[in-house]
């Protein structure tokens, strides 16, 4: 086992890892940015190293000063959390080469799952169904074409794609031809690579994805589904498992077909395999090689510490449990708590000046977040994470009111109101919802 782990991260995330790392007995380092100083995850670590100013390009995107702070506290191991070099694939490597382990996958498997192109293609030949679509990159001269032949609507995508990023629907084939120039000036804008492929646009689905975990040795398992389908701007704002969509033989029979995907791979760590839902059938989009923001309501319904397991995998470790010891017990829910204004979605930064957290049984809260503490303009605005757990989806809905009303956060704006108005919508009650349903509600005067 690692003796020290190095924490490349920031916020509510950087803290989960060494909550996970203290209780493995393993010393932890923080690294931060002069914005900073002042955060939990500095103050909770045993040690920390400043990495450089504000903006994250100097900072926590910063590769040499990472393995500087590497160099002179020793560490082993580097956890990159989610975000910033989390699916680097060069980071991986140059850590493997200074002998440094990095807590995750491979760098060929990062690689290969952050090219949508060679993903997509990869999931096909592993017997996981797919979005019908384009084979390969798209060019402007068989775009038109190829649109008919899957039949409009059809979603134009970008290789390199993430967050939303140059993603275009186009209609009619009188719409594909700007919708195609936008994806692509988008694209070159975001990732620097403008290559674009096409899907069939999926009218209503819902966002299902399939957490695995696997020990790089050819075995695998599944901890069943996420459902993620309240999103605005493609962004996750509430995650519930399981979904309110499925049976137990559907997750059983995805779940084996992306556990035995995996293992065959010989994927090592942790991941994600996203799929839209629609009229009972899967379709991958996307793998993430990395702990994702959601992660808690998997483990709240499992009672297994993904971040413990993904360390002690990187260590060298057998998986701990096989898929016969997987356990589903009741239902989580977790809201992502943003320093922005509940209606405009406006960033708000500043200073806290009262912080009370919900507690009592089956409520969790994964946040660096205190009373007297900044919160700096230059990352992001995700401040907290509410997971509630409740014996069924329904006792799991009435504790996340209770829990709501119960937060006090005062000199920021949250979208903790929000939350309190989504929980009364009969239509999230009944589970009810696509991933269009969020931005339709937010449209009502
Ligand atoms: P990114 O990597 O940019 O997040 P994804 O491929 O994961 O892109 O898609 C993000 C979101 O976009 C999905 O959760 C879904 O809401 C929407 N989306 C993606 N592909 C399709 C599709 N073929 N049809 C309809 N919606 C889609």
């Amino acid at each position: 086992m690692f003796d020290k782990v190095l924490i490349a991260n920031r916020g509510e995330i950087a803290l989960r890892i060494e909550r996970a790392c203290k209780e493995l007995g393993i010393s932890t380092v923080a690294v931060h940015s002069t914005a900073d100083a002042d955060a939990m995850h500095v103050k909770l670590a045993d040690e920390c190293v400043c990495i450089g100013p504000p903006a994250a390009s100097e900072s926590y995107l910063n590769i040499p000063q990472i393995l500087a702070a590497c160099e002179i506290t020793n560490a082993d191991a580097v956890h990159p959390g989610y975000g910033f070099l989390a699916e680097n694939a060069r980071f991986a490597e140059i850590l493997e080469e200074h002998g440094i382990a990095f807590i995750g996958p491979t760098s060929e498997h990062i690689r290969l799952m952050g090219d949508k192109i060679k993903a997509k293609e990869k999931a096909a030949s592993l017997g996981i169904p797919v979005v019908p679509g384009s084979e390969g990159p798209v060019t402007d001269d068989d775009a038109a074409a190829l649109a008919e032949e899957i039949g409009f609507p059809v979603l134009v995508k970008a290789s390199a794609g993430g967050g939303g990023r140059g993603m275009q629907v186009a209609r009619t084939a009188e719409e594909l031809p700007v919708a195609f120039a936008t994806a692509r000036a988008e694209a070159k804008a975001a990732f620097g690579d403008d290559t674009l492929y096409m899907e069939k646009y999926l009218s209503h689905p819902r966002h299902i994805e399939i957490q695995v975990i696997g020990d790089g040795r050819g075995q695998a398992v599944h901890l069943g589904e996420r459902e993620c389908s309240l999103q605005r701007r493609h962004q996750k704002i509430w995650e519930e498992a399981p979904s309110p969509a499925l049976n137990g033989d559907e997750r059983d029979a995805i779940g084996a077909t992306v556990a035995q995907a995996v293992a065959e791979m010989g994927y090592r760590g942790v991941g994600t395999v996203e799929f839209l839902y629609e009229g009972g059938e899967f379709y991958f989009i996307e793998m993430n090689t990395r702990l994702q923001v959601e992660h808690p309501v998997t483990e709240m319904i499992t009672g297994i510490d993904l971040v413990i397991e993904q360390i002690r995998i990187a260590s060298g470790a057998p998986l701990s449990f096989c898929q016969k010891d997987v356990r589903y017990e009741g239902h989580a829910i977790e809201c992502r708590i943003n320093a922005e204004n509940p209606s405009t979605f406006m960033p708000s930064p500043g200073r806290i000046t009262q912080f009370h957290p919900p507690g009592g049984l089956g409520v969790r809260m994964d946040s660096g977040a205190y009373a007297g503490y900044t919160i700096p303009a230059y990352y992001d605005s995700l401040i907290g994470k509410l997971i509630v757990h409740g014996r069924t989806r329904n006792d799991c809905l009435m504790r996340l009111r209770r829990a709501l009303g119960e937060f006090v956060i005062e000199g920021i704006e949250t979208t903790i109101p929000l939350f309190a108005s989504l929980v009364a919508e009969p239509d999230i009650a009944n589970g009810a919802y696509d991933i269009h349903w969020l931005e339709r509600y937010l449209e009502k005067p």
